[in-house]
């Protein structure tokens, strides 16, 4: 058996890994769509910023530029030229670029050959002062390039922000022979150059924008050396897509670039490719339901069919004993064996007592197969059920005399309902039979009918070993017999009970097992409504 299904396992197991491998695929594609989508927007947004740093930077150049011009720093001092003093740039200081705008301007210059600083203007704050001469001529040297025109310098000077502007003169072979600047306020010159330059440029064309305003689509910020703002644009957003461009011209400043959160739709027809993970997820899911479900029903034919081949045989073995038994006691009387008239009735008896155990068998037999045609027809009929069952007891006594058991009744004379009658019998017949085969040799069993309320109530209670509670719900199935019933010498095929349950259910009422008030053997109720009204 299992070789005829290993086949459709393996179409399961192929098929699971093939929705696994395109679930993966598909997933893994709209993941990179994705990624690339969002890599776009932030080189878009690298982009502005980066442009937005060089109109930046331009801006503050234009500004600053002629400070120093009148220094004429791209000239070469040439030999025997005295050094120009500081004041040369005095007098062109525009105050707007100053810390303190009442204060005149303090400008400086640092001889690099000995070290020296000298100032023009108000004198500068001896800290400052010290941290100009320590700072500048080692940057210089290492840093500054004969094609700049001016840079930036800024430090943390006892605990405040500080910043210069300076440019440097050489001489003819190149050598740097003095810095010379001035504090400047990047705060101040930053705003309205910054602004300026902000408002001037817009950075991304407009066949990307599809023509909106940049300042719709993104905030920008600029923020000095210690990451404090300088400026930003009025509005601000927060998203994934951002960038930042420093740059150092004039000691470091970075422009900052985000774009609104929605900005996808603007530059992609449809927006961010969706994530397709849960529409993978959900087909793995589906596929490994398939299998689970696939296996288990494959599992479950495999039990049944277990099942089926086990009742075959047991079936067939309690057919064979009663036949067995039939054969045995009619030839006894056939050759005329028999020494007395009681030997006779006895063996009479007995083969009256194995028909009926055959015929009650091949009665289950067909019920059962009824009920899994779902062909059981029940014609009910109003009646009272104490001469029924009184009289299948009466059929059942020579079973159970067979077995010393004596069956005791109380039935309720009163009790009424509205039942098949064959039914009834057959469903009787099956617990009797139960309580005899499964109880000990010698025990009562006791059949009692009340009427409690709309129903009535079948009891066959037994002094044998009980089912335990475990057990209790699948024994009504088919085919379930107990673990230490499976191997007994006691006949059975695991259907009687799963009859019972059948045609209780046909009569709308239910079944079930308990332990009797006594603590030992079994009691199986059967409860059916009595179907009218009742007084
Ligand atoms: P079977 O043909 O095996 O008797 P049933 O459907 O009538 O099939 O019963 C199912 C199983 O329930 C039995 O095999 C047995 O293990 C258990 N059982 C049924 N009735 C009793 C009982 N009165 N006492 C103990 N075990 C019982």
């Amino acid at each position: 058996m299992p070789l005829r299904r290993s086949p459709l396992l393996v179409v399961l197991a192929v098929s699971l890994g093939l929705t696994g491998f395109l679930a993966y695929e598909a997933w893994d594609a709209a993941h990179r769509r994705r990624w690339d989508a969002v890599r776009t927007l932030n080189e878009y947004a690298g982009f502005a910023a980066w442009e937005f740093g060089i109109s930046v930077k331009e801006s503050i150049y234009d500004q600053l530029i002629w400070i120093f011009s009148p220094l004429n720093p791209a000239a070469p001092l040439s030999a025997g030229q005295a050094l120009p003093g500081p004041e040369i740039l005095n007098s062109t200081l525009k105050p707007a670029y100053r810390c303190d705008p009442d204060a005149d301007a303090s400008v400086f210059r640092v001889d690099l050959t000995t070290g020296r600083l000298t100032t023009s203007g108000p004198a500068l704050a001896p800290a400052f002062a010290g941290w100009i001469r320590d700072t500048l001529p080692p940057i210089v040297r290492e840093k500054y390039t004969r094609n700049k025109t001016f840079a930036g310098l800024w430090g943390q000077v006892a605990g405040e922000r500080r910043g210069i502007i300076y440019t440097v003169k050489f001489d003819a072979e190149a050598r740097p022979l003095a810095a010379y600047g001035t504090e400047f306020c990047l705060t101040q010159i930053g705003r309205t150059a910054i602004e300026k330059a902000i408002a001037a440029r817009a950075p991304l064309p407009p066949h990307l924008t599809r023509g909106l305003p940049n300042d719709s689509l993104f905030s920008v910020e600029v923020r000095d050396a210690f990451g404090a703002i300088l400026t930003a644009s009025k509005v601000r957003y927060t998203s994934e897509y951002h960038a930042r461009h420093v740059f150092d011209t004039f000691g470091e400043i970075s422009t900052e670039v985000t774009f609104r959160p929605d900005i996808d739709t603007v530059f992609f027809h449809e927006g961010l490719p969706r994530s397709n993970l849960p529409l993978a997820l959900a087909s793995i899911a589906l596929a490994i339901t398939l299998v689970v479900v696939g296996t288990m029903q494959l599992r479950r034919e495999d039990e049944l069919q277990r099942l089926r081949t086990d009742f075959i045989a047991s079936v067939s073995h309690e057919l064979r004993t009663p036949l067995a038994q039939l054969r045995m006691f009619a030839e006894t009387l056939l050759l005329g064996r028999v020494r007395s008239e009681t030997e006779r009735t006895r063996s009479l008896e007995i083969i009256d007592q194995e028909a009926r155990r055959l015929s009650h068998l091949v009665e289950n037999i067909l019920q059962f197969s009824r009920a899994e045609r779902q062909a059981i027809v029940l014609s009910r009929v109003r009646q009272p059920l104490a001469p029924l069952l009184r009289e299948t007891v009466e059929v059942f006594q020579p079973l159970a005399r067979a077995r010393q058991v004596q069956v005791t009744t109380a039935l309720a004379e009163d009790a009424v309902a509205d039942v098949d009658a064959a039914a009834l019998r057959q469903i009787a017949l099956n617990l009797l039979d139960n309580a005899v085969k499964y109880g000990p040799a010698g025990q009562v069993v006791h059949v009692a009918l009340r009427q409690v309320g709309g129903a009535c109530l079948l009891s066959v209670e037994d002094e044998g070993p009980g089912i335990p509670a475990s057990d209790r719900q699948r024994i009504w199935k088919a085919f379930q017999r107990l673990e230490r019933d499976v191997n007994s010498a006691v006949a059975g095929s695991g259907i009687g009970l799963a009859v019972v349950c059948e045609l209780v259910m046909g009569h709308g009422g239910r079944a079930w097992v308990e332990t009797p008030e006594s603590g030992k053997g079994s009691r199986f109720v059967v409860e059916l409504p009595t179907g009218g009204e009742v007084a």
